[in-house]
């Protein structure tokens, strides 16, 4: 599963942060999830719990903030809100887009315990 190893990766990034902080546990991760990224945020939540079993993670939250994805037309410079690689600018439908943002995936912070 997709969501499998991007859980053991964020967990594995934050452990090594929280360590180096000279922590005892994490309390909170908070991750940015762009909408165009394909991560499933209820499979990711689902293998977080999992993943988090005998680290320092263990009981921790995850806390996600869904991006959502921004494009901007090419030709006429307008900016909107799109669901999907493929869209159509609403202004003059010209489908020479560019994508501002919405493919994030990135650890945002890391909450720790002392
Ligand atoms: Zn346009």
């Amino acid at each position: 599963m997709h969501e499998m190893s991007i859980a053991m990766n964020i967990i594995n990034i934050a452990c090594k942060e929280a360590e180096k902080d000279g922590a005892s546990s994490i309390s909170k991760i908070e991750l940015d999830v762009g909408k165009l990224s394909g991560v499933m945020i209820d499979s990711l939540n689902f293998c977080y719990d999992a993943v988090c079993k005998g680290t320092m993670a263990e009981n921790s939250t995850l806390s996600i903030n869904e991006i959502p994805a921004l494009a901007r037309c090419k030709n006429c410079q307008h900016s909107f809100e799109i669901d999907a690689f493929m869209a159509l600018c609403p202004m003059c439908e010209s489908y020479e887009i560019d994508i501002l943002q919405g493919r994030e995936l990135k650890l945002k912070a890391v909450s720790v315990n002392e």
